[in-house]
C-alpha cells in the first residue's frame, strides 16, 4: 500500500471523529502529502498571499508563475506598488489579462498606505472593502496569511460542495454560494483554516475536476461524499446554459511614420482599462473606408496594405479584427494618438494580448 492509499485508509478508520471533524482530518491529511508546491505557500505574507490571489483569478496557476516571480523581484512589497507608476505595474501584468486586477491591486496598495499604516488588514471584513477584493479573495488572504476561520468559496470549492453535499440546484444562484459558505464554515477547522481552504482548492484542481469524471478513487473525501455515494458525480455541480458571446467587429491599424508608430491609451474604466492599443475603428472597414479613418486622425497616408485577420476571445465578448498597416508622412495628431518607436513598444506600454498578432506584425518591421 502506497502513502497516498494509508492516508485515505486512516481517514476512514476514524469513526469517533464527529462528521464536522471527520472531513477536516482526512483533508488535511491528504494536503500534507499531497499539496502542490507553489512559491506563494512557502512564504504566505499577507501580500504574497493577496498577489498571487489576484493574479490566479481567471487564470491558471502555471500561467502565474513567472509572472509572480517577476512583479515581486520589482515591487516586493505594498509600499513599493503603492509607489509604482500606472506603466510599470500594467507592463508587469502583460499578457496575463483581465487588467483591472493589477489596476485595482495598485489602488488597494495606496489606499493601505494611506489609511492603514502601511500593514495589510487582517479580518475578511476589512480586506473586503479594499478596491479588486471580494469575498472570497478577502476570505482567502484572512484564512491563509491571518488563521481567520473562514471558508473562501470559489469555483472550485462550490463544486466540491455541490458534489459531497448532493446540492441539486443552479450552482451559479447567489443561493448556492450561501448554502457553500454556511456548509463549509461548519467543516473549517479553527486551528488550520488557511490549510483547509488550500486543501479544498488543490482537490478542486486536481481531484474533483470540472467537465470530466473526478478521480473519486484518489479521493480523500470519498467516503463522505454524497454524489459519489449515489453514483451522481457527473451530474453535479448542475450548470446554467451558457450564454452566446457577444461578437464586435474591429479594424486595426497600425499607422507608421519613418521608425515610429502609432498607439492611443484606452479609456480609465472598462474593458482593459488604461492599456494602450493600436489605433482602432469599430466594424469591418473597406480599404477606402481605412484611408478616410486614417485622415480623420491628422495623418497623411502615403500606402496601405491589409494585413491578416486575427480573433480574441474574452469571457463575453469576441473580438473579430481587421488590420491595416499605413505608411504616413508627418501628422497633424489628436491628442488621444501619439507615436512611440521600437524600445518603448517593447518594454514600456503594455499592449494586451488581444493584439499580439498586430504587435508581432509592428515590432517585425520598427
Ligand atoms: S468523491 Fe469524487 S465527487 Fe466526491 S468530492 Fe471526491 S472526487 Fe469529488
Amino acid at each position: 500500500m502506497d502513502s497516498k492509499e494509508e492516508d485515505k485508509e486512516d481517514c476512514r478508520s476514524m469513526d469517533v471523529i464527529e462528521k464536522s471533524g471527520e472531513m477536516a482530518v482526512c483533508l488535511l491529511t491528504w494536503y500534507d502529502t499531497n499539496k502542490r508546491d507553489l512559491p506563494w505557500r512557502r512564504d504566505p505574507t499577507p501580500y504574497h498571499v493577496w498577489l498571487s490571489e489576484i493574479m490566479l483569478q481567471q487564470t491558471r496557476v502555471q500561467a502565474v508563475l513567472g509572472y509572480y516571480a517577476r512583479f515581486l523581484s520589482a515591487l516586493p512589497d505594498i509600499a513599493a506598488l503603492a509607489a509604482a507608476p500606472q506603466e510599470q505595474y500594467q507592463k508587469l501584468w502583460e499578457g496575463l489579462g483581465y487588467y483591472s486586477r493589477v489596476n485595482n491591486l495598485h489602488r488597494a496598495a495606496v489606499k493601505i498606505m494611506k489609511e492603514y499604516g502601511g500593514e495589510m488588514p487582517g479580518r475578511a471584513e476589512e480586506l473586503a472593502l479594499l478596491p479588486g477584493i471580494g469575498p472570497y479573495t478577502s476570505a482567502a488572504i484572512a484564512s491563509i496569511a491571518f488563521g481567520e476561520a473562514v471558508p473562501a468559496v470559489d469555483g472550485n470549492l462550490l463544486r466540491v460542495f455541490a458534489r459531497m453535499s448532493s446540492y441539486g440546484d443552479n450552482i451559479r444562484e447567489p443561493a448556492a454560494l450561501k448554502a457553500a459558505k454556511a456548509w463549509f464554515q461548519e467543516r473549517i477547522p479553527q486551528d488550520r483554516p488557511g490549510d483547509f481552504n488550500q486543501a479544498l482548492m488543490d482537490l478542486g484542481s486536481l481531484v474533483c475536476v470540472p467537465k470530466e469524471m473526478p478521480k473519486c478513487g484518489e479521493c480523500p473525501l470519498s467516503a463522505l461524499c454524497q454524489a459519489h455515494l449515489e453514483g451522481r458525480e457527473m451530474e453535479l455541480p448542475v450548470m446554467p446554459a451558457k450564454k452566446k458571446r457577444r461578437m464586435e467587429e474591429r479594424t486595426v491599424f497600425l499607422i507608421r511614420c519613418r521608425n515610429e508608430i502609432a498607439l492611443q491609451q484606452r479609456p480609465a474604466r472598462g474593458l482593459l482599462a488604461g492599456l494602450y492599443e493600436f489605433p482602432c475603428a469599430q466594424g469591418k472597414l473597406t480599404r477606402d473606408e481605412a484611408v478616410a479613418f486614417v485622415r480623420s486622425l491628422g495623418f497623411s497616408p502615403v500606402r496601405i496594405r491589409e494585413l491578416p485577420g486575427a480573433k480574441h476571445i474574452f469571457t463575453h465578448i469576441e473580438w473579430q479584427m481587421t488590420g491595416y498597416e499605413v505608411l504616413v508622412d508627418d501628422a497633424v495628431m489628436p491628442a488621444s494618438v501619439f507615436l512611440t518607436d521600437r524600445a518603448d513598444l517593447e518594454g514600456r506600454y503594455a499592449v494586451p494580448s488581444a493584439y499580439h498578432v498586430y504587435k508581432e506584425i509592428a515590432l517585425a518591421d520598427l
